[in-house]
């Protein structure tokens, strides 16, 4: 690139790749292979002993993989990043370079109800115990905190109905602690946030939502920040301590400032071996590309069937942080001034039959559980996602029988209101 600092838009176009150096192919190929052929014995033993970077076999590092990776680092102004599977992999790999059994985590009340169940019940078979802080009140996690803490997670807009968190709040306290902060990007992409520069240490995503923003493959990324210190407190041994199966190297000494996802990659996804497919990476770089203008379409739709929601009396109340009398307003606008995204909750007058019927009669709307695709996405929480809790748990997580969640795609908008229009004439 000509430029040495290119915009973000410019970025998700270039970033990572150029044209294949053998086939002069201009876009990045599908590398469908197990296995890379080693030049000599001597530039293998190099390889696995990690004294040269270089493909090996594709559960550890593909070159279609690579390149997914290098684009999210640099959207998201970080040093490195890791690909997996899925986005719940990514955040396996994330916890199980920090955390040893016996330890705990802080983690915001308000998540992805997978991650919810991730931390609660998965990772209570390590021994990884998780801390819930209401992130409305930033100093509350202070009593969380314990010697046997590692890290801190939140979501930058979070689940249910996109609540914008106190980012560089929760970064200050984190880092008094000595803790670094981990954060997961999904809901806002780093076209509408870019945690890092609000004091995260890692940054997390499921690419299936929006950054692939098709809804057609499965994918996660982690991206290391490159700025926290794993070595000075002696509580990240993964990173500090001399690794048996690589000879003795010690990773952050070695790495320095990319020593996260180098370990992610060499201890994480080597041996647990969540590893995204070439094809899967190559729809999600493809999908990359058009984030910016996505994003823009699906903030500005969101924003006017908020704005018609709230006007119209089967409706009770709408929850989406760019309406200018949302409690969530402020924080919106500090953290990310370009749009509020595009997932939203409101209240249907009329309670659970009423939110059933209007699901089922929408017709553009797919009755999913899935957020972030081009198609505009509806679901009734009280019915599906949040169906197994009590009444009075449904309200406290904010899936109360009357509330029905949108993913507003990136259709005419006219069309997205005119749908909810016939589906609300029959709830
Ligand atoms: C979907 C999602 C995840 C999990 O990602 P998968 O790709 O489904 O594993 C994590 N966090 C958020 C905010 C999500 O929306």
């Amino acid at each position: 690139m000509s430029n040495d600092n290119p915009g973000f838009s410019t970025l998700a176009v270039h970033a990572g790749a150029q044209p294949d150096p053998t086939t002069k192919a201009r876009i990045t190929p599908i590398y469908q292979t197990t296995s890379f052929v080693f030049d000599n014995a001597d530039h293998a033993a190099a390889l696995f002993g990690l004294q040269q970077f270089g493909n090996i076999y594709t559960r550890i590092m593909n070159p279609t993989q690579a390149v997914l990776e290098e684009r999210v680092a640099a959207l998201e102004g970080g040093t490195a990043a890791l690909a997996t599977s899925s986005g719940h992999a990514a955040q396996l790999l994330i916890f199980h370079t920090i955390m040893q059994p016996g330890d705990n985590f802080v983690a915001a009340k308000r998540l992805y109800g997978g991650s919810i169940n991730q931390f609660g019940h998965a990772f209570k078979s390590f021994d990884w115990n998780v801390r819930w802080m209401d992130t409305s009140d930033p100093s509350s996690m202070e009593a969380l905190i314990d010697d046997k803490t590692k890290a801190v997670f939140i979501e930058s807009l979070a689940n249910p109905g996109g609540t914008f968190v106190d980012n560089a709040a929760i970064a200050e306290i984190a880092h008094k602690h000595g803790l670094p902060l981990i954060v997961d990007n999904t809901m806002a992409s780093p076209y509408l946030v870019r945690p890092l520069e609000h004091g995260a240490d890692i940054v997390v995503h499921s690419l299936t939502k929006f950054m692939g923003g098709h809804g057609n493959s499965m994918g996660g990324v982690l991206v290391d920040g490159g700025t926290f210190d794993w070595s000075k407190s002696g509580k990240y041994p993964m990173l500090s301590e001399p690794r048996p199966e690589y000879g003795g190297v010690v990773l952050h000494q070695t790495f320095g400032n990319i020593a996260f996802a180098i370990a992610a990659r060499v201890l994480g996804l080597r041996d647990f071996g969540p590893t995204i497919a070439p094809m899967n990476a190559f729809l999600l770089i493809t999908g990359i590309e058009t984030l910016p203008l996505r994003m823009q379409r699906h903030c500005e739709n969101a924003l006017a069937v908020a704005q018609w929601l709230k006007k119209h009396p089967k409706v009770s109340w709408v929850n989406y942080a760019g309406l200018p009398d949302d409690p969530n307003h402020a924080l919106q606008q500090k953290y990310s001034p370009k749009g509020a995204g595009a997932v939203f909750t409101f209240g249907l007058k009329g309670g659970y039959e009423s939110g059933k019927n209007f699901v089922e009669s929408l017709k553009l709307f797919s009755h999913l559980a899935n957020i972030g695709d081009t198609r505009s996405l509806v679901i009734h929480p009280a019915s599906t996602t949040h169906r197994q809790l009590t009444p009075e748990q449904q309200v406290a997580a904010g899936a109360g029988p009357d509330v029905v969640r949108l993913s507003v795609g990136i259709e005419d908008v006219s069309d997205i209101t005119a749908d909810l229009e016939q589906a609300l004439a029959k709830a």
